[in-house]
Formats: C-alpha cells, sequence, structure tokens
C-alpha cells in the first residue's frame, strides 16, 4: 500500500533510519503466510526482518530486538513519524534512570516508545494476560513501582487532538492528500506537517470526518480496558465484587468501558492497569484534597514509618492532632479519632444517645454503612427493624418536616445529623433557625463534615455559614487519602466518651495522624482552600457555558459548591436520565477523564488538567446532544444503563 511512489512500510524505515542513536532497523511480523511481501520487501532493501508468532506480539518483538541493549518500537500505522523526536524519546532513555519512555500529548501517528532490553526481557519472561502478550509494553508501563517510566511532553497545547495515524481508507486519503505539501526526499518534522495543514485546511476535512465517525461509534476505542477486565475476573474469584467499595466497583464503570483498577497516581491525575492517563475528578472518592503523592505529606508519613506505624500506648500525635483540630474547627473542643467516616458518625450517634438518654435519630444526606443509618435506605438488607425503626430520613431545607417530625416524638429524639449542604445551598436562616428548633427540644445538633471539612474552608460548612452544631464528624480530606476520621464537638458531650465504647485498634495509628497534620499544616501554610474554591468556580463556569453551548441545560446540571460540585441528569424524552450518564460517563472516561457525578477538586489539578476536562466535556456533550436530536442515544448505549448503588443525596 503506497502513500506516494512509496509503500507506507518504506516511509516508517525510512524515518527510522533517520532517528540518532539508533544502530540498527529491524522489521517485526508474523510468521502468517498474509506477511510474506513485507519479507519480500525487506530482502529486497536490505532491511532486517524476523518473524515470530502471529499471538504473541511480545515474545515475538523480544526475538526482533536479542542482542540489543536499547530498543526504540515504532509501529507501521505512522508514516509521517518525525525522527527529531523519536531521537528526543531515545535520548531521554538513555540519559535518565528511565526504562521506559513513552509520549504524551502529540499527534496520534507519532507513536514512538524507548525502553530497555532487561525491562522488555522481564515482560516476555513474567507477562501472563492475554492483552499484555498481545501488545509490547502494557506490563512495563503498568508496573510503575517495578520500571521507571518517564514521557515526553508535547511542547505545543492542543496537539493531541490531530489524527495522522493509519487506521482505515479516510486515513489513507488524508495522508496522501498530505504527503503532497512534505519535502520529497527525507522524512518530515512534525512542525512541517501542522503547516501544511494550517496552509491547506481542506485536508484536515478527511481526518475531521474520521475523528466524527469514531465518536459517533457507539463502541469503545479497541482493547483499551482489557487488563481491568481481566482482572476484574482474577479478583472477583476472592473478592465479591472485586473491590471493597460500590462507588469504585462495576456496579458504577460498566465492564470493557471503563477502567477498573488504578496503578498509581500523581498530582491530579491517575494510570489505570491498562496504562490509560486520566485527570481524575473522583479524587478517591474526595480524600484527596492535596493530591495524589503530596510531597509534604508523603515526607511526612516516611518520617513517622521509620518511628514506627502502631504502638502498645498513645501516640503524642494524637494530641497535636487534636490541638489543630479545636483550633481550625469552630464547634471543636474536644476530639476522638476512627479511620472511617463511618467510625465516626457511629460514634456521633452512639454518643447522642448516651448523652440524652434517648433513642430516636434523623438524617438527612450519606452518614455511611453502619446499621443505624443504612437500614433507614433502600440498602437496608441484613439490618433488623428494631435497629431501622429508630432512624428517620428527613429532607433538606424544610423546617417544617423537623418541627413534625420531633412533634411525632417528644422527648424522644436524641439528634440530628445532616450534610450542612451538599447540592443545594440552605435557605437564608436555615441552618440557625434549625439549630435553635433542635436545641429547644433537648435534641443534639450533628454535622457530618466528612465531605464538606477541609473542602468548603479548613473550619468546614460550619466555618462558611457561620452555624455551629454540637457534635461534628470529619474525614475524607483530613489526611489526604489516609484513613482517618474524627469526631469533634462540645466538651460536655465529648466527656460522654469515656462512658460509651468507642475504642479500636487501629484508631491511634500513627502515619495517618502524621499525613493529617502535615496535611492541616499546608492548608494553613498555603492556599490551599482557596484554590478549591477558584479552580472548582472556574472549571464550573467554564463546564456550564458548553453545557448551554450543545443546548443541554435541560437535561444536565452542575450544582453545590465550588470545592465539590455534583452533576445532575434529567429525563430527556428520547432518553432515561441514567442512560444520559451512562453515555456520559463512558465518553469522559474514552477520552480521559475520571469522573462520577463530580467535581472532587484536589490542589494539584492545574490548567493543563482543566483543559484536558474541558475537552472531554466538549466532545462528549456533542455527542450527548447529536444521539438526544436523533433519538438514537438508548439503541446506542454500549453497555446497561448504570444505576446509583444507593440514593440518598
Ligand atoms: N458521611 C458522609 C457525608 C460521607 O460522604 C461518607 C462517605 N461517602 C461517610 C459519612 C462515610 O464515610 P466512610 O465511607 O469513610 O465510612
Amino acid at each position: 500500500m503506497g502513500l506516494d511512489k512509496h509503500t507506507i512500510l518504506e516511509w516508517v524505515v525510512r524515518a527510522a533510519n533517520c532517528i540518532t542513536g539508533i544502530d540498527k532497523v529491524v522489521v517485526a511480523t508474523s510468521e502468517n503466510a498474509n506477511d510474506n511481501p513485507i519479507v519480500d520487501w525487506c530482502t529486497k532493501a536490505f532491511v532486517k526482518c524476523y518473524r515470530g508468532p502471529e499471538e504473541d506480539v511480545l515474545d515475538r518483538f523480544l526475538g526482533a530486538a536479542e542482542g540489543a541493549d536499547t530498543v526504540v518500537r515504532l509501529t507501521a500505522d505512522c508514516p509521517l513519524l518525525d525522527p527529531a523526536v523519536c531521537s528526543q524519546v531515545l535520548r531521554l532513555l538513555k540519559t535518565t534512570d528511565a526504562d521506559y519512555v513513552g509520549m504524551a500529548n502529540w499527534p496520534d501517528g507519532l507513536d514512538c516508545e524507548a525502553f530497555t532490553f532487561d525491562a522488555l526481557k522481564a515482560a516476555a519472561a513474567e507477562a501472563k494476560l492475554e492483552s499484555e502478550r498481545s501488545h509490547v509494553t502494557p506490563f512495563i508501563r503498568n508496573r510503575r513501582h517495578r520500571f521507571q517510566v518517564r514521557t515526553l511532553e508535547c511542547p505545543l497545547p492542543g496537539l493531541r487532538k490531530e489524527r495522522w495515524t493509519l487506521d482505515d481508507p479516510q486515513d489513507l486519503l488524508f495522508l496522501r492528500e498530505v504527503v503532497a505539501y512534505l519535502p520529497e526526499h527525507r522524512p518530515p518534522w512534525y512542525a512541517e506537517v501542522l503547516e501544511a495543514l494550517d496552509k491547506h485546511p481542506g485536508i484536515r476535512v478527511f481526518n475531521a470526518a474520521t475523528e466524527r465517525n469514531e465518536g459517533y461509534e457507539p463502541s469503545m476505542t479497541e482493547g483499551s480496558f482489557e487488563v481491568s477486565a481481566e482482572f476484574l475476573e482474577r479478583a472477583e474469584a476472592v473478592i465479591p465484587l472485586g473491590s471493597q467499595t460500590f462507588s469504585k466497583s462495576r456496579l458504577q464503570y460498566p465492564v470493557g468501558h471503563a477502567p477498573l483498577f488504578i496503578t498509581h497516581g500523581e498530582g491530579g491525575r491517575v494510570w489505570d492497569v491498562d496504562g490509560n492517563e486520566y485527570v481524575d475528578l473522583v479524587s478517591a472518592l474526595l480524600p484527596v484534597t492535596l493530591g495524589y503523592g503530596d510531597p509534604d505529606v508523603d515526607a511526612a508519613i516516611r518520617a513517622q514509618l521509620s518511628d514506627g506505624i502502631s504502638f502498645s500506648l498513645a501516640s503524642t500525635l494524637e494530641t497535636e492532632l487534636a490541638e489543630r483540630l479545636v483550633e481550625v474547627v469552630p464547634s471543636a473542643e474536644m476530639v476522638r479519632f476512627g479511620k472511617n467516616g463511618s467510625d465516626a458518625t457511629s460514634a456521633a450517634i452512639r454518643l447522642a444517645r448516651a448523652y440524652t438518654g434517648r433513642d430516636h435519630v434523623a438524617v438527612m444526606g450519606y452518614h455511611g454503612w453502619h446499621d443505624w443509618y443504612i437500614g433507614a435506605t433502600s440498602r437496608n438488607k441484613g439490618v433488623p427493624d428494631a435497629v431501622s425503626d429508630l432512624t428517620t430520613m428527613l429532607p433538606y431545607d424544610d423546617l417544617g418536616a423537623v418541627c413534625d417530625y420531633l412533634k411525632a416524638h417528644p422527648s424522644e429524639v436524641a439528634c440530628l445529623i445532616m450534610e450542612p449542604m451538599n447540592r443545594r445551598d440552605p435557605s437564608l436562616g436555615y441552618l440557625a433557625e434549625l439549630k435553635e428548633m433542635l436545641r429547644a427540644e433537648g435534641t443534639l445538633f450533628i454535622f457530618d463534615e466528612v465531605i464538606t471539612g477541609f473542602r468548603y474552608g479548613l473550619g468546614g460548612a460550619q466555618e462558611l455559614f457561620g452555624v455551629t452544631p454540637d457534635l461534628t464528624t470529619l474525614g475524607k480530606g483530613m489526611g489526604n487519602g489516609m484513613p482517618i476520621s474524627a469526631v469533634v464537638g462540645r466538651a460536655d458531650v465529648m466527656a460522654e466518651m469515656t462512658e460509651i465504647c468507642f475504642s479500636g485498634t487501629f484508631s491511634g495509628e500513627a502515619l495517618s495522624l502524621a499525613a493529617s497534620i502535615a496535611t492541616i499544616d499546608k492548608m494553613r501554610r498555603e492556599p490551599v482552600i482557596t484554590e478549591l474554591w477558584q479552580r472548582g468556580w472556574s472549571l464550573a463556569k467554564q463546564t456550564r457555558r458548553l453545557i448551554r453551548r450543545h443546548g443541554l441545560t435541560s437535561v444536565i446540571q452542575l450544582v453545590g459548591k465550588a470545592p465539590w460540585m455534583l452533576l445532575e441528569f434529567a429525563d430527556h424524552p428520547a432518553a432515561r436520565k441514567e442512560a444520559i450518564q451512562t453515555l456520559f460517563s463512558v465518553e469522559m472516561l474514552r477520552r480521559g477523564v475520571l469522573i462520577l457525578g463530580s467535581h472532587n477538586i484536589c490542589y494539584a489539578h492545574n490548567d493543563a488538567d482543566v483543559a484536558w476536562i474541558l475537552e472531554a466535556y466538549d466532545s462528549t456533550l456533542a455527542r450527548i446532544a447529536k444521539e438526544l436530536e436523533t433519538g438514537s442515544l438508548e439503541a446506542h448505549l454500549p453497555c446497561p444503563a448504570i444505576q446509583p448503588s444507593i440514593r440518598v443525596r
């Protein structure tokens, strides 16, 4: 197959020969007879050719690379390869401690990766998954704890949208057009390709058509989530659901269309087991407030690690952290620690019951997995009625409902626990009047600030709204991902803690305490909270603009406060809201954004991350708008619509 008078393979081999630092070019092909013409061409052109198994591409590649200490891998679907860029990739490998160097944000069709022969040998010896054998480098890329992986970033913004690769007949037409404007006797530089495209914008029509068709395909990029899907089988053999958390499981991420396992994170980004990179808008379900691998928090954890993790008596860090919470959280006079948010909310409820001598509790929002709360939701299997009957879910921002409830249970209600805000702002005066109403009834007022704490403000929503509860529960963002939570509150109520049982082996575990101290100190030292608000707000504003531009305001809304914004989907005559949300998730994931119905901003999210998210939004919303217009959204869903595991907000 020719581009001009040369075949595609000739274009690629010519570019390979121009890479600085290359000693030998080897064409690797399969033993299949269909590939005989490749071997014939190599013989005529005096290019070394290696034939290996058709299915085990990794083994074939190892054979082709035998004798080298460094390997550059190019693919024959990239005729416009730029040898100068490939030389940079190779140089980066040779001049650093890297075992592998790949490329990020370059046009699709300049693909080049370089790696050590040792890394390749280890991959060929150890890779077991079919998806790791039918490709060459996933085994290396997915093991960053073992291999040093580096990336050559494209210096020009916006180029990752360019498509110069050869996958289908339209691509071939595009490439044939563009090469007419490129130098004849040497491989082109990517800047020359860009210039040709700028001067002759008509050529882009071919490539734009390919992009669009791809976008309308209801199927995923082939093989993108293979390792995730394969690993799920292994996980589910030993772990029910293959995950510890509903919201991190296949219930929310459709198998084959989404990542299911993450290998590592850095700043505001994460990588899955297939080697896909995402801007992460989930932030581990909100504990990641600063970012993955925050240097200050990690240093604190490492320093503590050398002293120990869990001790036989209390650690002094408990007091140091408690003192900080008393300083920053307006209602905190005394503090006790737990591990999960559910520990803190359950301890607060037991404490309120013990303090008031009453059994009934009212709830507003989500408060964890323990019996007293979950029994009042649709996920109540396994909870005795005797327990569920004591808990009542009340609507937010409705004083009348609370008043009626208190009247129905005179002197029986121990407490009301609520998320001070999630989706919508409270009406003016609501929280203050609620506090007064509860006080008059002798009912304790508890703010569940497991999410809003260290996010709406260092002192949480109570600082923002200027209303202080009797008790507050904290968790998530306190330790930037380390497992720690707390109950804080009025000293006279907290004193009752010595009478109830809230006592755990790990509640004073020192790595989490050290991480929380470092997190809070950083939040006080640097404009973390301001950044969460500003970046969250800027992202929300631009997202809303895109929703408007694509005419989707009646089906998608963004609500909440800037540091934690939630997406709301509504039914459309052509599709149910669950179907719209599913297409939204799948499309955003395809475009490298990990999102689960909310914007969970962290301090490490930067301008490039926001630009990446907006780019994904733009194409995703375009697809949703088109599918709704043609009435084909439900029919084109690549998987069954995702259902919420519990709906409580
Ligand atoms: N309260 C709120 C407001 C929460 O969002 C959560 C967790 N999503 C919890 C309590 C329970 O926290 P955990 O999952 O850490 O037990």
